[in-house]
């Protein structure tokens, strides 16, 4: 077992200090009845805690350093930038350099607003929704996370859709009422739903592969049939790809897929680690937003010099091919689990997009979050705790997804598949 005295004591002091211990839920490691861990340091593909030890990390901060840690050529812009100060809460140039990398990739997206996390993004781009289309009502899917704003933080009904309620206490029913749940992937409750609400849904939001129910891509052209529906409706169509953009290929899981969205939401990978979220889409939408339009949203620390600098910096590294080199290296960690599992009996799922992967431990097949919630969550746990003793990080749920960089070595994928193989050879049915 290796050691954790140094976590242990840091957590047993943050739980004073800190709601939980924590300053996102997630890091509590509850679903997997673990002490959380602390980290320290990071590079490349490894991550090394406050004991010392050393992990291949398939969190990556949850999803921003598709380059890896500590990426040598995002630091030495960072220290250059934060040399001549951190913010000015005036416009800076590489505000417009991002931009620009975003416009050109992006194929939705015409102008894009700036600011500081997805959650941010998210709401920001619902209210612009709702202004643009004069309506109030929006339609989001059962197991899909878009932050927690409060429209947006609202439990699934179960079936056909329902009217939500609340997720969590403080956000007022008036608001959840005017949120409307429907199970992923779902086309037949979509229809009813337009036809009970339509005239007053001012848009669907979708992760275009949901990577917060663990990994589930669209199936039967549901992206297709999301756009073919809200254009028929007055509708806009936002893909929130805070985890997607830049993640499942070079022009985002819109360009993967085809489909083009009126909004997208991004965060994550574009702030290349540092707080960065963005929303954009067409010209005609986004000029809406003050001071070129009515619509209000701001923020003090929005565009900020480091922030801008680091996603610069990590989307100018990446390239088509810098995708091609992950999907290779998840190609080959996928079919070492799969045949792990099938060597020693693991009941196993494998759902992907790109370098997003999700290994649900269930004999169903994974296309919603009901089908999700089938998986073994105890057998997760151990599983969980077996790869962290040797050396492997992954997401502490088993509702979250995997992701791999551009710097995960064919060792690390090797060293990797092992350590699954020894703990698969454990499992008893
Ligand atoms: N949307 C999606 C799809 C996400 O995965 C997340 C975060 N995991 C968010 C929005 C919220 O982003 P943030 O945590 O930066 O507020």
């Amino acid at each position: 077992m290796s050691n954790h005295e140094k976590s242990k004591a840091l957590f047993n002091e943050a739980v004073d200090l800190l709601p939980g211990g924590v300053n996102s839920p997630v890091r509590a490691f509850n679903s997997v009845n673990m002490d959380p861990i602390y980290m320290e340091e990071g590079k490349g593909s490894k991550i090394y805690d406050v004991d010392g030890n050393e992990y291949i990390d398939y969190v990556l901060s949850w999803g921003p350093l598709i380059l890896g840690h500590a990426h040598e050529k995002v630091v030495s812009t960072l220290k250059k930038v934060m040399e001549k100060g951190t913010s000015f809460g005036a416009n800076v140039e590489y505000e417009n350099k991002l931009a620009k990398l975003v416009i050109d990739r992006v194929p939705s997206i015409e102008m894009v607003r700036m600011v500081n996390s997805g959650t941010e993004a998210t709401m920001s781009a619902l209210r612009l929704a709702r202004g643009y289309t004069g309506r109030d009502k929006i339609l989001k899917f059962e197991g899909n996370y878009h932050g927690h704003g409060d429209s947006l933080l609202i439990k699934a009904g179960s079936g056909v859709a329902t009217l939500g309620l609340p997720d969590s206490p403080g956000v007022p029913s008036s608001i959840a009422q005017n949120t409307i749940t429907v199970p992923y992937n779902d086309q037949e409750s979509v229809k009813y739903a337009f036809e009970q609400y339509g005239d007053d849904i001012a848009a669907v939001i979708v992760e275009p592969v949901s990577g917060n129910m663990g990994v589930v891509p669209p199936v039967n052209d549901f992206l297709s049939y999301l756009r073919e529906i809200t254009e028929q409706n007055g509708s806009l169509l936002i893909f929130d790809e805070v985890m997607t953009g830049f993640r499942v290929g070079y022009n985002c899981a819109q360009g993967y897929f085809g489909v083009t969205p009126d909004l997208t939401c991004l965060g994550k990978v574009i702030g290349g680690g540092l707080p960065v979220g963005a929303y954009g889409g067409k010209r005609e939408i986004m000029e809406r937003i003050a001071p070129a339009g009515d619509i209000y949203q701001a923020g003090t620390l929005s565009g900020n010099p480091l922030a801008m600098a680091a996603g610069y910096e990590t989307l100018s590294q990446l390239t088509e091919e810098s995708y091609e080199e992950i999907n290779k290296k998840a190609d080959r960690l996928i079919e070492g689990y799969k045949q792990a599992a099938e060597q020693y009996g693991v009941p196993l799922q494998v759902n992907r997009a790109g370098s997003m992967i999700g290994f649900f431990f269930t004999d169903q097949e994974v296309i919603n979050f009901e089908t999700a919630k089938s998986s073994d969550l105890d057998w997760f746990a151990e599983y969980y705790r077996a790869m962290a003793d040797q050396g492997i990080f992954l997401p502490p749920s088993q509702f979250e997804g995997m992701f791999l960089s551009t710097v995960h070595t064919d060792e690390d994928i090797e060293k990797t598949i092992k350590a699954a193989e020894q703990v698969f050879s454990q499992y008893k049915k």
